[in-house]
């Protein structure tokens, strides 16, 4: 199952703050309380790179610095793998 690829990829398209909403992160999102998951920057709608389900069903933001992003892809690959 790819599904964490392609919510990463689907950010980058359009449909992000759709995607937020569903998944009742929006708020969270806007208020600032999220931080990247790589290096620790707070989240917000301008610097979102993407988000994915860690193994315990826990959502993970990046923002949109590229070594974060390769890293998300990176985590998200080994974790279809498994
Ligand atoms: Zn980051």
């Amino acid at each position: 199952m790819a599904t964490a690829k392609v919510t990463i990829k689907a950010i980058h398209d359009t449909d992000l703050v759709k995607i937020l909403k569903k998944l009742g992160l929006y708020e969270g999102v806007v208020e600032g309380r999220y931080r990247c998951f790589v290096c620790g920057n707070k989240i917000t709608l301008d610097n979102i790179g993407g988000l994915f389900k860690s193994r315990d069903g826990k959502i993970n933001f990046v923002c949109n610095n590229t070594k974060c992003l390769m890293i998300a892809a990176e985590i998200t690959s080994k974790i279809s793998k498994e």
